[in-house]
């Protein structure tokens, strides 16, 4: 308990509590962690004065200094680290090992960005003589943010590490059920010497916040990660008001896996993968499509390294997964699992809750599962693996594009041939190849079809904040 923050708000550079607090349960003993203040209109128009404040002085400060300022705090995140990732196991779950890569990541994101800050180049374009024209890259405005609870400083830091790369200010509502993750930043950042009003941070009710925020003057920018419904909710909000957006959001990743794979090392690493961060994560391999010919061999590996993966509190040493992090993907996920049963699927390992304290869920596989199946077309967002045969790449490719989703997919194979057929066929914004990892700090990440619009990471996560400016200048 003494190890997790004070929790409060932060507004124009101070730090502020509220009337209204609610509070933050650990979610490996559903014990009370900490109170979190709740942001009201008047904390709310606070923030919006401070980041109109804020942009003022921002964009007019020079990139090469806002990635010094940047690139401060993310030193000051590193140094911090234990202490930081102490936090996020605390509030979420996972294990200290995986916080400690999400703080890394964080901090990558961060440094990539301050990277890109001094590299938004514009252009000049050949003209006839007598004029020139010029295209500008220059901070959209003041950015509202909504960031959720699977990552509690990593899906933060994407979202203030590109607004602030590009010189927007920030008003982030970060998780009410993570929000220690969002505070170390914040701390960071005050540390290092930002200027007051360029980062905001508030917690409260959600649908509240968005709704006051997004119609409000200064906001320029919506950036949200989340669920596909909120997103569609939020979007239209923003659209009321004609403002841009930035979704990332939900997936349902399929997994296909060729006949010239090594169906064990396959099956082996997509358990591991499967249990990351408990399975909530909008990347998560999901759906995995194996060749009837290496099914078994794929299904017995990942089976066999499921039951063998050591769930625990995240606290503890050697726990390679936490518990979910909330009561709702509990009941989420034995609802999944109950309603695969019923379709036909057989459960090899796992299905239901461990134990009654805490909201432990463990890796679950299920076989043979038909595309009937509410799992199949609902994103589990838990350590759910969904697997069935297939007799042919294309069907493979069929099905994983049969959802609305297209956030990342993953594929097995040896054959430069079947890359270059799932490279020009596989709906999605992010394609991997013998690896699950889907994005780093310098590659573009997002999604198609209803997976949101817009890119994190790589340029395109800077450019994501700016506007292009076209400059017509006739020579008098
Ligand atoms: P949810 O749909 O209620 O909330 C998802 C996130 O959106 C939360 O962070 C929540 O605080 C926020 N939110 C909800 N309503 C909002 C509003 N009106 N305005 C602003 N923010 C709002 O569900 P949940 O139980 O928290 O999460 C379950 C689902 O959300 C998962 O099944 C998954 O699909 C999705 N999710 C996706 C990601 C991701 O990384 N893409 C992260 C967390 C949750």
């Amino acid at each position: 308990m003494s190890d997790y923050p004070e929790l409060e708000l932060y507004i124009g550079g101070e730090w502020r509590s509220a009337g209204q607090t609610l509070p933050v349960l650990n979610p490996a003993d559903e014990s009370t962690i900490g109170q979190l203040p709740i942001a009201g209109r008047h904390e709310l128009d606070a923030a919006l004065q401070a980041a109109t404040e804020g942009f003022r002085v921002w964009s007019r400060t020079s990139p090469a200094e806002r990635a010094n300022i940047i690139l401060k705090a993310a030193a000051l995140m590193r140094a911090r680290i234990e202490m930081i990732a102490r936090s996020i196991t605390l509030e979420q779950g996972k294990p200290l090992t995986e916080s400690r890569a999400e703080v890394i990541r964080g901090c990558e994101f961060f440094e990539w960005d301050a990277g890109e800050a001094v590299r938004t180049y514009g252009r000049v374009i050949p003209s006839k003589p007598g004029i020139r024209y010029m295209v500008l890259q220059q901070p959209i405005g003041a950015v509202a943010a909504f960031a959720p609870w699977n990552f509690p400083m990593s899906q933060p830091a994407r979202k203030i590490a590109g607004a602030l790369a590009a010189g927007c200010s920030i008003i982030i509502k970060a998780s009410e059920e993570t929000p220690a993750g969002a505070l170390h930043i914040a701390r960071a950042f005050h540390d290092a010497g930002l200027p007051r009003g360029v980062l905001n941070l508030v917690f409260g009710v959600p649908a509240e916040i968005s709704e006051y925020l997004i119609p409000s003057d200064p906001v320029r920018l919506v950036a949200f990660t989340g669920s596909t419904s909120v997103g569609k909710h939020l979007t239209g909000l923003a659209a009321a008001h004609m403002k841009p957006v930035l979704m990332e959001l939900g997936g349902h990743a399929p997994v296909i896996v060729c006949e010239d794979a090594d169906a064990t090392t396959a099956g082996r690493i997509s358990a591991e993968r499967k249990a990351r961060n408990s399975g909530q994560v909008c990347t998560s391999p999901t759906r995995f499509f194996v060749h009837e010919r290496s099914y078994k061999a794929f299904t017995d590996a990942f089976v066999e390294r499921a039951r063998a993966i050591r769930q625990g509190n995240g606290l503890a040493e050697g726990i390679e997964m936490g518990p979910t992090a909330n009561s709702r993907r509990v009941a989420a996920l034995e609802g999944l699992v109950a309603d695969a049963r019923d379709k036909g699927a057989r459960i090899l390992t796992g299905g239901s809750r461990t134990g009654n304290l805490g909201y432990f869920f463990p890796v679950t596989v299920c076989a043979d599962i038909p595309d009937t199946a509410r799992a199949m077309h609902e994103e589990p967002f838990g350590p759910l693996a969904l697997i069935s045969p297939v007799s042919s790449l294309e069907e493979a490719v069929a099905k994983a594009n049969a959802l609305p989703f297209g956030l990342a997919a993953y594929a097995f194979t040896n054959s430069a041939r079947t890359v270059d057929y799932l490279v020009d066929t596989v709906e999605t914004g992010n394609l991997s190849i013998n690896t699950l990892e889907a994005s780093v700090a310098e590659t573009p990440f997002g999604g198609v079809k209803e997976s949101g619009y817009g890119r994190e990471g790589g340029t395109e996560g800077v450019e994501a904040y700016m506007v292009k400016k076209n400059v017509s200048h006739l020579m008098t």
